[in-house]
């Protein structure tokens, strides 16, 4: 053996372990491509035999995330990606291009009313957005080169729960493929695909993860819808990071726990606030199961409750522009998530100055009962 002067030994006295090591948890394969013995071996990889080449086409650790929330979903294929938003982009460009049409719920989550309104407008892809709520005008918005059907299964933040037998039923009288943001139902609370929906989107960031340190999406689905949308992330650049999925996976295996303790309070945060005379309105779907349905209540203060000092009153209780961490948070969804949209749309949703979106965490229901009842109290 040639005795290699140190440069060259810093670099490959580092080897990697050969061992048949048996780890528990799936290793996290922190590396962007991955080495071949010879030619046969690369001819092996092309012909579909091998497993990976380059983290941005595929690794061991995001493959995991996407199988995984595929299986959760009832769902035989699955793709993970960079964010909620990726995820969303590459299952409509899965399902339309240039000069198709999509309709699309007119109360969904701002990013993804950015990314059809502004982004795939401009890349020839027209979206109509219409209230679900009433099927009659999303079955007259449907055209001729119309798509796609675009939906949310509880939509953000006044909590509206989709209809989705009827939407999927609608799609299907007009060959629509149809696609459901999933991400604060939850699998644990709605397995949108087993309704009948052909993607079905997350945004990992949120309850998948469930603790406000990843951003992630997943597309899960039908194989072949599927499939196009993992070209397109690959082709797009669209891939997660190994440790970030790695750390999702993590995530995943506490959702029912998370989700069982996050719903139960907050369905007693709803009922104890809908008591409060300084809260105008309560936002929670009670009447789609005893347990509660999700982990989000939203409230409409009154407008004797000074909005900012309640803000700063609230103790632990942080201002996050976003959702479902472990801890209980707030937002603000008129200066966040809803900021993109036109202020007349946004009123007319009825998102006003008072509206507080709440994502309920794991903590004491007496406690998260408490620090709220006091920033009402001590705001008016
Ligand atoms: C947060 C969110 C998204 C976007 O996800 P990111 O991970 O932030 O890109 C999409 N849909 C819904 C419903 C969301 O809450």
């Amino acid at each position: 053996m040639l005795a290699d002067r140190f440069e060259t030994k810093l670099l490959h006295s580092v080897k990697k372990q050969k061992l048949p090591i048996k780890s528990k948890v799936t290793p996290i394969y922190q590396t962007s491509a991955f080495t071949f013995e010879d030619l046969d071996d690369l001819e092996r990889f092309y012909r579909g035999e091998g497993n990976y080449l380059y983290t941005r086409s595929g690794n061991p650790n995001t493959d995991e995330l996407g199988e995984a929330v595929a299986a959760i979903e009832g769902a035989p294929a699955g793709v993970a990606t960079s964010s909620g938003i990726s995820a969303i982009l590459a299952g409509v460009l899965a399902a339309c291009k240039s000069g198709d049409h999509i309709v699309a719920a007119d109360d969904l989550y701002g990013g993804s009313f950015h990314l059809l309104k502004n982004e795939l407008n401009q890349l020839g892809i027209e979206t109509t957005f219409v209230p679900f709520s009433d099927l009659q005008q999303v079955e007259q918005a449907i055209q001729s080169n119309t798509k796609l059907l675009y939906t949310e299964s509880i939509t953000n933040p006044l909590l509206r729960v989709e209809n989705l037998e009827a939407v999927v039923d609608l799609a299907k009288r007009y060959s629509l493929v149809t696609i459901v943001d999933n991400t604060f139902a939850t699998p644990y609370h709605c397995n949108p695909y087993i309704l009948g929906a052909d993607l079905v989107i997350h945004s990992a960031t949120k309850y998948i993860g469930g603790h406000s340190d990843i951003t992630a999406g997943v597309v899960v689905g039908k194989e072949g819808l599927v499939a196009k949308a993992r070209k397109k992330v690959v082709n797009l650049g669209a891939n997660v990071s190994p440790f970030e999925a790695w750390l999702t996976c993590r995530g995943l295996k506490t959702l029912a726990l998370r989700m069982k303790s996050q719903t139960q309070n907050a369905r007693k945060l709803a009922e104890a606030l809908m008591t409060n005379e300084n809260v105008e309105k309560v936002y929670y779907p009670f009447d789609h199961s005893e347990e509660g349905f999700g982990a989000i209540v939203t409230i409409e203060l009154s407008k004797k409750v000074d909005v900012n000092k309640f803000f700063r009153a609230l103790s632990w209780v942080k201002i996050i522009p976003t959702l479902a961490g472990v801890e209980t948070t707030v937002s603000h969804p008129m200066s966040t998530s809803h900021r993109a949209l036109p202020p007349k749309a946004r009123e007319a949703l009825g998102i006003t100055k008072e509206v507080v979106r709440i994502s309920v965490g794991i903590e004491h229901s007496e406690d998260i009962i408490q620090v709220f009842e006091r920033a009402i109290e001590n705001s008016v």
